[in-house]
């Protein structure tokens, strides 16, 4: 089954006068192995989409499987152990907390899970590892360029094995270089196995994913012929 699948998504924020339909009708199918780019102008629902698929907010109407379980069918807390367990986030302002070290802020979030500081650690080395910064593991945030500490977010959204990654504006802060070094890094995890969902208003890096899902007013075209980008790393 599809590591990610969305049906007939309906998402309205607020009511009467104020009402705004965010998402109307969405449907989107994602395999394991693809890099999947949401593309669409400001305001046209892709974040809305992105928080939808990874449970941090409900639908109004439609479904969501992960790994072909419907989210409706778990409780809140089922459903938060998901998360933890299969679903890893970068967002636009990659929230990483000043106080801890690149390689502190990748092991958090597996210590809150349970896992001993031995362990986390270990992880979160080789994760640091994987995104090419095994020498900066003990370095702060504002000691990083924006790149690095963009790579330290994805090694935090992968780490524990995580399979489903959605990134929002992945690239948003960085130039249009360290975007693409971004983007390669997230092919090389798909091409392993993991699945990323991206959004981007950015169709030079949106050429890089399998497949370009386009949004507007919160009606998705799912392109399924991918377009001609770059084909390897
Ligand atoms: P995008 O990510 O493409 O910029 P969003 O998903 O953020 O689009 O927003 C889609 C629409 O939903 C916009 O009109 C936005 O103003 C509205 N919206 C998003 N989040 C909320 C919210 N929490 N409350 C009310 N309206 C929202
Ligand atoms: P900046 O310092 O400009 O913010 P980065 O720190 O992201 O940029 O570094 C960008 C460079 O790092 C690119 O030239 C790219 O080839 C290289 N790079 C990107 N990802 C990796 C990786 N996983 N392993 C090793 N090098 C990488």
């Amino acid at each position: 089954s599809p590591v990610l699948e969305l049906r007939e998504i309906t998402k309205v924020y607020g009511s009467g006068p104020a009402e705004v339909h965010a998402l109307t009708g969405v449907n989107l199918s994602v395999r394991a192995g693809e890099m999947v780019a949401v593309m669409g102008p400001s305001g046209s629902g892709k974040s809305t989409l992105l928080t939808i698929a990874g449970s941090l907010e409900r639908p109004t109407s439609g479904e969501v499987l992960v790994e072909g379980v419907p989210l409706a069918g778990m409780s809140r807390a089922e459903q938060a152990r998901m998360r933890r367990r299969h679903v890893g986030y970068v967002f636009q302002d990659f929230n990483l907390l000043p106080g801890l070290t690149a390689a502190e802020n990748i092991a958090l979030p597996l210590e809150l899970d349970g896992v001993k500081a031995r362990k986390a650690a270990e992880a979160a080395r080789r994760a640091l590892e994987q995104v090419g910064l095994a020498e900066q593991a003990t370095r702060f945030p504002d000691e990083l360029s924006g790149g690095q500490r963009q790579r330290v977010a994805i090694a935090r959204a992968l780490v524990g094995e995580r399979r489903l990654l959605l990134a929002d504006e992945p690239s948003g802060a960085l130039d249009t270089r360290t975007g693409e070094a971004v983007i390669r890094l997230l092919r090389t995890f798909c091409k392993k196995g993991a699945t990323a969902v991206l959004a981007t208003h950015d169709a030079q890096l949106a050429a890089w994913a399998d497949r370009v899902v386009f949004v507007r007013d919160g009606v998705a075209i799912d392109q399924t012929a991918p377009p001609a980008g770059p084909e390897s790393l």
